[in-house]
């Protein structure tokens, strides 16, 4: 027998290894193994067996891995697959699929030294020292105690445990010990609630498509499909996902959840643990994210694929989890743009749950309060089933939502200057105090000032590796590039002209909790951004703070836009909402409407009414209009005629290639170079629009220079082998890299 080894190199090519005697029937598909390859040792992954080979004089497989083959052939399809569809190759996009916690020779259980008391053996037995008879009481009544936890309880040292051992009353073994990164929380089991019916038709329509419990759907059958959930916050999606889910259980199949990285607080985590922690369905939950040691990452892999935990929640990459059979894959908040990987292999997380969907038979819930614009579009079109809960549970209202004019307010010249709050504004917080409810402030944008000018030439600090302005922080005196992190100290005085004046212009969040702090002196606020939060607990310590009523104004970025429930929030101010409709992005207005309605959706969840100050330069931009309204058909009308306009997705799709390197001439040169090679082999292809090469709106980033290519159309699938191709048969100079990346949600 023979097996084919793709080695973790980035080689693009697999080699035929023989299975020796030794390792008959322990080599299989998905196999990690042990190989030799030049003058040394590698690790690879068994990818296909054969009877034979048509490569001469094999080499012999040196060792197999583990106790179970890490892939599945599913999975390994799907690597494939993604490969081709994203540009890579297949060891890259088996590089996401196997979390590197599990791929790594040396991963492995963690193993605990256990000391187990041995029945009493005849007469034999030799005597003991009075020491040693003191441990062998405590020992003998709990018969097994992990060795340290014996030493801590006796008062003694491991030798005298070990001498124990000699004379034959204990044993001391080593015992897998699994990590459990929620060992320390108790969930209270959690019953189904009664649908309404808006939630009672989604978990219908869903239920149908799946197939009836009891069984498993005949294999190769009709693929469930995809629905788009599309529900206001507060509109009961997770109840749904938890019986949608149980529903697969019932199937004898699993399910995965994904939710973005920031919205997988305990809260989250905990309302899916509770569920199935006890009754007929019960099973372990497992949770994969970044902010899980390697150890916990490796063991919770392993429950899944040992079919433990039949049910997953994660981040991004838990789209691989290796769940099998798989019912069912949920993607909450799927709009969100963290669900693209900005690294080799860019894939969409979302994307890929559709499409593992179809291929394992399981069925695909998207859900949004905002669904993305490619994902509604698709469900008008009938690709998708489209279910609708258009009421919040509970009978609160959505908020109200006020517009203030910026330009007004500056023109009646109130709050001279960039002030951060307008009156109305001032007045509505100043009101939540007296009532002791709560308030938000949103920023999208960290630091206390965005740039930093020279009053007299005009002279703008600018970050000397990108092509961006440093931004001024107050706290560390310090002014920071958000690209590449470089950080200088505050310039007294302008170091072009010497002039001592120098301005501070545009907003951060730092700014807006200086000002809040000076204009309301007995309020307790806290700030929620990547500056504050240093330490892995510092985000949940805030937000337990704030539930409790220890927080009167919470000032934050995005990280406080998404999924938090606070029933005592009951005003949102929005400080700037323009900042994201400039980006030179053919999505800002979408992004602005969904960060909008995001960060709305926090006000009001209890009984008060919600109230929302919106603080714009542009009142009425569509993106802002429709927010105010809650009004996402009409946005996506209008939206939908603009990309119609352009041919942007969802009306075509984008594949963004970046050219970067020290030499700005030798880049630009190389994007001239590469456009025509596309140009001379996609002549005569029908729908193609390539636009570029330009430089890149960020056309500098840590010290390189950036140049790009924007290539539209509808046939993504082919266009992906295509452009593989001609990255093949590419030569660049040695110091310029190509990226490529396709369906970009980051165009910079
Ligand atoms: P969404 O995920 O759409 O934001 P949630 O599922 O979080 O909404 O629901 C909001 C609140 O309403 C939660 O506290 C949830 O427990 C509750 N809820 C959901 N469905 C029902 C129901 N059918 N009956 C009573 N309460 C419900
Ligand atoms: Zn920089």
């Amino acid at each position: 027998m023979v097996a084919r080894v793709m080695l973790d190199l980035a080689l693009r090519r697999e080699f035929d290894y023989s299975i020796p005697p030794g390792l008959e029937g322990r080599v299989e598909v998905g196999s990690r193994v042990r190989v030799p390859f030049g003058s040394g040792l590698r690790l690879g992954v068994v990818t296909a067996l054969a009877e034979s080979s048509e490569q001469k004089a094999l080499k012999a497989i040196d060792e197999v891995l583990g106790e179970q083959s890490l892939l599945t052939p599913k999975i390994l399809d799907l690597a494939r697959w993604l490969a081709g569809y994203y540009c890579c190759s297949v060891e890259h996009a088996l590089r996401s699929v196997l979390p590197e916690a599990v791929r790594k020779e040396e991963a492995g259980w963690k193993e605990r030294l256990y000391v187990h008391a041995l029945p009493p053996g005849g007469t034999s037995v030799p005597e003991l020292t009075p020491r040693q008879q003191s441990v062998w009481n405590i020992i003998e009544e709990w018969r097994e105690l992990p060795l340290q936890e014996l030493v801590r309880l006796a008062e003694t040292t491991p030798a005298t445990v070990r001498n124990l051992e000699d004379k034959g009353y204990v044993v001391i073994a080593p015992r897998r010990e699994e990590r459990d990164p929620y060992a320390h929380e108790r969930f209270l089991p959690t019953q189904p609630l009664v649908l309404n019916g808006e939630q009672q038709t989604a978990l219908a329509a869903i239920r149908k498509a799946m197939g009836p419990s009891g069984s498993l759907p005949e294999p190769g059958g009709i693929p469930p499909g995809v629905f788009l959930l599309h529900g206001v916050t507060g509109s009961g999606k997770t109840e749904v996902y938890l019986q949608a889910l149980a529903h697969a259980l019932e199937q004898g199949r699993g399910g995965i959840v994904l939710v973005p990285e920031i919205s997988l607080t305990p809260q989250t985590v905990e309302r899916f643990k509770a569920r199935f922690s006890s009754g007929p369905l019960r099973t372990l939950v497992a949770v994969l994210h970044s902010q899980l040691s390697a150890g916990e990452r490796h063991d919770e892999w392993h429950k899944i694929r040992q079919g433990r935990a039949r049910i997953v929640i994660g981040a991004r990459s838990a789209v691989f989890a290796p769940v099998d059979p798989l019912g069912l894959i949920i993607v909450d908040e799927e709009h969100e743009h963290s669900y693209k990987q900005e690294e080799m292999p860019r894939y969409h997380a979302r994307d890929v749950a559709v499409v593992r969907g179809q291929r394992e038979g399981a069925a695909v819930v998207l859900g949004s309060a905002t669904p993305s614009m490619e994902s509604y579009y698709n469900a008008k079109r009938g690709k998708y089933t489209l279910l609708e809960l258009r009421n919040r549970v509970t009978d609160t209202r959505l908020p109200i939502v006020r517009v203030v004019d910026l330009r007004q307010e500056r023109r009646k010249g109130r709050g001279s200057g960039p002030s951060v709050f307008s009156e109305p504004l001032r007045e509505a917080i100043q009101q939540r105090l007296e009532r002791s409810e709560q308030t938000i402030l949103f920023l999208n944008r960290r630091g206390y000032s965005s740039s930093l000018q020279c009053e007299q030439c005009g002279f703008v600090a600018g970050c000397p590796n990108c092509s961006v302005s440093l931004t001024f922080h107050r706290q560390a005196q310090e002014i920071r590039c958000h690209i590449c992190g470089y950080a200088a100290t505050v310039p007294s005085q302008c170091p072009q002209c010497s002039n001592p004046r120098i301005r501070f212009s545009g907003i951060g969040t730092e700014r807006v909790e200086d000002s809040i702090r000076k204009l309301f002196p007995k309020a307790r606020v806290s700030r929620m951004d990547t500056d504050t939060l240093k330490r892995k607990d510092d985000y949940r310590k805030v937000l337990t703070e704030f539930r409790t009523g220890k927080i009167d104004i919470l000032v934050g970025t995005q990280m406080i836009a998404k999924g938090l429930h606070f029933p005592n929030v009951t005003l949102v101010g929005i400080i700037h909402a323009d900042l994201a409709l400039h980006l030179p992005d053919f999505r800002a207005g979408e992004r602005t409407f969904q960060l909008l309605t995001q960060v709305s959706g926090r006000a009001g969840r209890g009984d008060v009414e919600g109230e929302v100050f919106v603080q714009t330069f542009t009142p009425f931009h569509p993106a802002i209009q429709f927010a105010r309204r809650h009004d996402y058909e009409g946005f996506y009308d209008q939206e939908l005629e603009f990309r119609q306009q352009l041919r942007y997705p969802p009306l075509a799709r984008v594949a963004l290639l970046t050219l970067q390197g020290r030499n700005d001439d030798k880049v630009k040169f190389s994007a001239d170079h590469l456009a025509k090679a596309i140009t001379a082999r996609l002549s005569g292809w029908p729908d193609l629009i390539l636009a570029g090469p330009a430089p890149a709106p960020l056309m500098r980033a840590e010290t390189l220079y950036r140049h790009q290519i924007l290539i539209r159309t509808r046939a993504m699938a082919r266009l992906s082998l295509e452009l593989a191709a001609v990255q093949q048969g590419l030569s660049l100079p040695e110091d310029v890299a190509l990226g490529i990346d396709i369906d970009p949600v980051d165009l910079s």
